[in-house]
């Protein structure tokens, strides 16, 4: 009986759905741990007060404090802002107001972020790929070839800086790629880690560019990856498009409140403050970091995490995991074969993970 409930349920799954692999995200691969290096959050929290007063009644979609604040942040007018679950919903957004499934594709630039491909992939779009090049910059031919092809994506996605080598794309590429896809696709620039790179963030210059979309998140520096909340950022156009396609109440009454206290001038101070001792810490782990012979520091240190690759990757994994540590294996992205990431702790955490590579090359080196 319980058998055949089972067949039944499995012929009634879409077909492109049975083929799909939940996302690995870095929460999902490894529960306990002590030392959380392994998903590019802040080492900071902060404390918030929340007001319980207008918890009986639904939220605004919108919540016009946290719009406003969010554009007053980034310098640009509220109209060309949406606030969603966190920028991976804008991410699914975009897909969904732009891309028909089993028709329309998206294009990626690996090595980059997962999540783009599998939000397309859960709505049965096509993914396509350009490739970054060795030196991590946009292979502007491969794009050029797309651009003039019969298919022709509508969403391009670029990354900058880029999670997880680091690197920020030039201005000047970034300009190439919206000159070709000009009239064509929706150029999705993720500046998720933005906060870390500020004086090359392209919110100023969304006027220029009717095809831009940037995503930014409070996941990152603002030190708030347990709340889900996101922002897109586009032309006024675009913006109406998503709240076609957003759900009625996407963003609860507390995330509003918190978000907001987190965009005021006091949370801003402390997470450019933040920022810049993540900033210190990055520079002395990067340091010894670069002067371990088994270590080669790979791409950049643009955002809050580091990239190294070491022959010893499976082993200094397994050893570091087993003392607690969890760090992200990069290994199976393109270029980054032996790779593994390490977001930018605090110096307790940063200590602790040095300790750790110390002793486990120790080890290596007595075996
Ligand atoms: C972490 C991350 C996001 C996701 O942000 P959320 O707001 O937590 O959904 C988006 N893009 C990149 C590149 C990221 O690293």
């Amino acid at each position: 009986m319980a058998e055949s409930t089972t067949s039944n349920l499995q012929d009634l799954v879409c077909e492109y759905v049975k083929k799909l692999v939940p996302y690995e995200s870095a929460r999902r691969l490894f529960s306990g741990g002590q030392y959380w290096l392994n998903a590019n959050e802040s080492p900071f929290s902060h404390s918030y007060g929340v007001d319980s007063e207008r918890f009986n009644r639904y939220p605004e979609c919108q919540p016009e404090e946290l719009i406003t604040g969010y554009a007053n942040y980034t310098g640009i007018s509220a109209d060309k802002v949406l606030v969603s679950r966190g920028a991976d919903e804008g991410i699914e957004l975009l897909i969904r107001a732009f891309c028909l499934p089993g028709q329309d594709s998206v294009l990626i630039c690996p090595p980059t972020y997962g999540m783009y491909a599998i939000s397309a992939e859960t709505f049965n779009i096509n993914v396509e790929k350009a490739p970054l090049l060795a030196d991590f910059s946009l292979d502007l031919e491969a794009l050029k070839q797309v651009a003039n092809s019969d298919n022709i994506p509508k969403l391009v996605f670029l990354c900058s800086p880029n999670n997880p080598t680091g690197t920020l794309l030039s201005e000047q590429q970034i300009t190439e790629v919206l000159a070709l896809f000009a009239g064509k696709s929706l150029v999705v620039l993720d500046e998720a880690y933005i906060e870390f790179s500020w004086r090359d963030n392209w919110a100023t210059k969304l006027n220029e560019y009717p095809q831009l979309v940037i995503l930014r998140t409070l996941s990152k520096a603002f030190g708030l990856a347990g709340l889900r909340c996101g922002f897109t950022l586009a032309s006024e156009e675009i913006i109406k498009t998503l709240l076609k396609v957003i759900a009625p109440y996407p963003i609860s009454n507390p995330v509003a409140q918190i978000a907001a206290q987190a965009l005021s001038d006091n949370g801003l101070r402390q997470m450019q403050k933040d920022v810049q001792l993540i900033q210190t810490e990055q520079a002395s782990l990067k340091d010894t970091l670069s002067q371990i012979k088994a270590f080669e520091l790979v791409g950049d240190d643009k955002a809050n995490f580091l990239l190294f690759r070491t022959a010893e990757k499976q082993a200094m994994m397994d050893y570091l995991v087993s003392n607690g540590m969890l760090i992200r294996d990069q290994s199976k992205q393109l270029h980054l074969d032996n790779c593994l990431r390490v977001s930018i702790g605090n110096a307790e955490e940063n200590q602790q993970l040095l300790k750790l590579i110390t002793s486990f090359l120790q080890r290596e080196n007595n075996q």
